[in-house]
């Protein structure tokens, strides 16, 4: 028989930035229910998702921080290390996106878009896997990456540079730490119901022209990511380094 314990997040600690809406609460709700204890970080208070978790009995701590700066980097780290001890999952999900024409960009937007989708994330990624490296004890990073990792996008340059440089910084660390147990990995989502995607399915033209391209046939949600991401948190995913794993109702398929 197959030894489902392999899919258990019981005893571990999972920290998930941008916890208060979308995907990151959804993901937030998934590592809870699989046992972890979870850290939510969000500009905001992730009350709503604090509210789901205590109402299954699970386990949940809020930092508030706003992820444009790495300067707030040192404080999440000493109040991660103080919530539940030592963190054991990262998941990089907080992100931003501008629409506009790409004539029209600011350096100030562009900057905006860079600095959370990617640089933050690449620091991230650094402070909790030097911890790792010197404890020896692993760790696993799950960066969401986008379909606009593979496809360019329209009116939106800087948040397709951003998601395209997620997947190649997602197998550049994995060659780096892949020895030391540590699994960085993605999950590229398809288009799903969040405030991310609020402007295109209020655009009715936008919104027909995306739905008749997915072949599921409907836009995807907070829950179904949660597979995908218990899965690359566990042990069951011990020899998966440097993927990106599609979530996307068969987008990438067409
Ligand atoms: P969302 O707008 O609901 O979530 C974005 C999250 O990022 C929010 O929790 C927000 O608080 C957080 N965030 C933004 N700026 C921040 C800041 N300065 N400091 C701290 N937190 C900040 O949308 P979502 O769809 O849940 O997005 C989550 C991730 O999934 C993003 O990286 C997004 O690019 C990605 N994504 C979404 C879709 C989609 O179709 N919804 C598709 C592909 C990728």
């Amino acid at each position: 028989m197959t030894n489902l314990t392999m899919f258990s997040l019981e005893g571990k600690t999972a920290l998930v930035t941008g916890a208060n809406t979308g995907l990151g609460q959804g993901i937030c709700l998934a590592y809870a229910k699989a046992g972890a204890n979870v850290i939510g970080v969000a500009r905001r208070s992730c009350q709503e998702t604090a509210d789901k978790i205590a109402a299954f009995g699970g386990s949940f701590k809020e930092i508030i921080a706003d992820l444009s700066d790495t300067s707030v980097i040192p404080k999440i780290a000493e109040e991660a290390d103080k919530a539940f001890g030592r963190v054991d999952i990262l998941v990089n999900n907080a992100g931003i996106i501008k629409r506009c024409d790409a004539a029209d960009v600011t350096e100030e937007d562009w900057d905006a878009v860079i600095n959370i989708n990617e640089k933050m994330v690449f620091f991230l990624c650094q402070t909790f896997a030097k911890k790792w490296l010197a404890d020896q004890k692993g760790g696993k990073i799950i960066n969401i990456a986008s379909m606009l990792s593979y496809q360019g996008g329209i009116r939106v340059p800087a948040y397709t540079s951003s998601k395209s440089a997620i997947i190649g910084l997602t197998r550049g660390l994995a060659n780096e730490w892949a020895r030391h147990n540590i699994n960085v990995n993605a999950i590229a989502p398809g288009y799903m119901e969040t405030n991310n995607t609020q402007n295109l399915r209020s655009d009715e033209q936008r919104s027909e022209e995306i739905l008749s391209r997915i072949p599921a046939g409907r836009w995807g949600t907070p829950e179904d990511i949660a597979g995908a991401a218990i899965f690359l948190a566990s042990d069951a995913a011990a020899y998966v380094h440097g993927f990106t794993l599609a979530v996307d109702g068969g987008w990438l398929a067409r």
